[in-house]
């Protein structure tokens, strides 16, 4: 098969396993950078464009899509599936899995344990934002956050009424939420490729730290998943219409809650701390579900 990458940075360490992993199992794999494609929207014969030639005969795509080229991002794996092109993740669920907001709404309609989580536009309504999750402490998250940037613990009313004013002050999007202590700053991510959990980490934030994320000191660790953690992950996965999704846990006292689905999850912590070859999952699977070239003409 012939399957293109679609990311900004060929030395990423997700995008090199990827393109590793697919020529490993025999396919053609190209590294293309999506913010250099243009198309040509026809109901003729749509096309995209690199370097001035057209990507032509591609079996599949892997979006590997940054959060801040959402727009332009999913415009393009839209245009591949306009062609028939297969995409690991389709460009509508990459666009909801963006809007952190939008993606618990989705979740809570499906019934899957979420924290309990306010949000609210007016700041005359804080106090009874605050209410609405069960009081300080409490956990405020910027909407456009990535990375545990912008996710505070704010510990007492008045620590989390200043914040919440001072968010809304700037004009940015929050939501605020139950903070699950007993989570102890560990969360778990779970990967969802074609509907089975592959690989689950615990990330434990750094001492002190209620924020799990790598990028914020945290270390990861290979973990057992409960039946009712994996079918979570699973649900998760399939509400947000993800066929490879990251999804992130909270163990808390009522059970699994869902913070967020990741529609491009990151293979370095994953792979390292569980020594499963994810990207050669992923690639099996979109071989296993990709329409061959010859049935893509014949929807043309
Ligand atoms: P980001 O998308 O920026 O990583 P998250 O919402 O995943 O933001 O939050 C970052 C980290 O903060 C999580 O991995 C988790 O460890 C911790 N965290 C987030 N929300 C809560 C919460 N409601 N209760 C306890 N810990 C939380
Ligand atoms: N983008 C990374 C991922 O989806 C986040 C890593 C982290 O900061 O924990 O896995």
């Amino acid at each position: 098969m012939k399957i293109a990458i679609l990311s900004q940075d060929p030395s990423l360490y997700s995008t090199k396993r990827l393109k590793l992993a697919g020529e490993e199992q025999g396919h053609e794999m190209r590294v293309v950078n999506y913010l250099r494609c243009y198309m040509n929207i026809t109901s003729h014969k749509p096309t995209v464009f690199y370097n001035g030639k057209p990507l032509e005969n591609f079996d599949a795509i892997i979006p590997r899509i940054g959060a801040s080229r959402t727009f332009y991002g999913t415009a393009v794996v839209r245009q591949f599936e306009v062609m028939g092109v297969f995409s690991a993740n389709e460009s509508q669920a990459i666009s909801r899995s963006r809007d952190k907001l939008r993606c618990l709404q989705i979740l809570a309609r499906e019934g899957i344990g979420l924290p309990v989580t306010g949000f609210a536009h007016a700041t005359e309504d804080i106090d009874g934002l605050i209410e609405t999750v069960g009081g300080a402490p409490l956990v405020i998250k910027l909407l456009e956050g990535t990375q545990g940037i912008g996710v505070v613990l704010a510990e007492t009313y008045q620590a989390a009424k200043s914040v919440i004013e001072a968010f809304r002050g700037l004009e940015v999007n929050i939501l605020v939420q139950e903070f699950i202590k007993e989570a102890k700053g560990a969360d778990i991510r779970c990967l969802v490729v074609g509907g089975k959990v592959i690989a689950a980490m615990k990330r434990q934030g750094a001492p002190g730290e209620f924020r799990s994320n790598l990028h914020r000191g945290g270390h990861a660790q290979a973990v057992k998943l409960t039946p009712e953690e994996r079918s979570t992950a699973i649900r998760s996965a399939k509400a947000m219409g993800l066929r490879v999704a990251g999804v992130d846990l909270l163990r808390s006292n009522h059970g699994p809650v869902v913070m967020e689905v990741n529609s491009s999850p990151g293979l370095e912590g994953i792979e390292k701390a569980t020594g499963i070859d994810v990207a050669g999952k992923i690639i099996n699977f979109i071989a296993k579900n990709a329409t061959p070239t010859k049935n893509r003409d014949r929807i043309q």
